[in-house]
């Protein structure tokens, strides 16, 4: 199995014997956070609409035996359906879902020049998908008596100023969505929490930041940054779901964890 070299020794994996999906797991944070879930030992699907990034990304963990691939535009239920239906096909159950397929949409602009469509597509995505997978993944998890569902939100779900309106919205959104999923899924088992990412380099925060070049984003990120000098990466995203995806969080539900060295308790302004 091509990924063993890349497993921790057995007593450091908080994650044997699990299973989990990702959606968005191509690439920036839930890429990162497929790495790290199967360095723990878990069994991942990938979920993602960039094909080849995601099949390439599943051969070099190892293949069917430690990941797969699903293509699922989590704004479609019956893809999002099918994804979680994979796992258990798969894998035989569904332990962890991240969910965290995530778009910008357009540029930041007045709300007199936000297009509806432009809108309404954000929220498809960004909400709606945050929804279905909660539901599918539920649909799964409550009746195993067991689960943790991890959605990824933003610091732009605690603060405004930062992004565009449908962004922003969607984020404060699925923090909402997520306390009410912990609140009724808690009664069976399962744990629902956020993790809200500061800026960090992706192909998402590149587009929102209007450049081509990752260290612009980090520069911008370290501008505004409360913690200086250390530079957020996507994978301290990855640490912070696997805190809330394993036992080590086995009492955290309907948490919004911010990973935003402080900068949402001290102003929430980009510059
Ligand atoms: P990214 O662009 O690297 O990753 C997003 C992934 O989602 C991509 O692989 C993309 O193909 C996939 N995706 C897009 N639309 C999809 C759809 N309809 N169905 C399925 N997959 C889809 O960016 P990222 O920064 O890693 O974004 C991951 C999450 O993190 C998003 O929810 C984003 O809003 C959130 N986030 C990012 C930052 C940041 O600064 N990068 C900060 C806070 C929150």
């Amino acid at each position: 199995m091509a990924s063993s070299n890349l497993l921790l020794p057995p007593a450091a994996r908080r994650l044997d014997n699990k299973v989990a999906l990702v959606t968005g797991g191509a690439s920036g944070i839930g890429e990162s956070t497929v790495r790290l879930l199967c360095r723990h030992g878990a069994r991942v699907v990938v979920a993602d609409i960039q094909d080849d990034k995601g099949e390439a990304l599943c051969r070099e963990l190892g293949g069917p035996a430690v990941a797969i691939f699903v293509h699922c535009d989590v704004s479609d239920e019956s893809d999002v359906r099918k994804a979680v239906d994979a796992a258990v096909a798969a894998y035989g159950k569904l332990d962890v879902a991240f969910s965290n397929a995530g778009i910008v949409g357009s540029a930041m602009c007045s709300i007199l020049e936000t297009k509806k469509e432009d809108f309404e597509r954000v929220v498809a995505v960004n909400l709606t998908g945050a929804f279905l997978v909660t539901k599918h993944a539920a649909r799964v998890m409550v009746p195993a008596g067991q689960g943790s569902i991890v959605i990824t939100a933003s610091v732009c779900g605690v603060i405004g100023g930062m992004a565009p309106y449908a962004y922003t919205s969607t984020k404060h959104a699925v923090v909402g969505l997520c306390r009410e999923a912990a609140a009724e899924l808690g009664r069976h088992g399962v744990r629902v929490n956020c993790v809200s990412p500061y800026l960090v380099a992706t192909a998402l925060a590149r587009q929102g930041v209007g450049t081509e070049d990752d260290e612009a984003v980090e520069a911008v990120a370290e501008a505004a940054a409360n913690l200086k000098g250390v530079g957020l990466k996507t994978e301290d995203i990855a640490e912070a779901v696997l805190y809330l995806a394993s036992d080590a969080g086995r009492y955290v539900s309907g948490h919004n964890l911010v990973v935003d060295g402080g900068v949402t308790v001290v102003n929430g302004s980009l510059g």
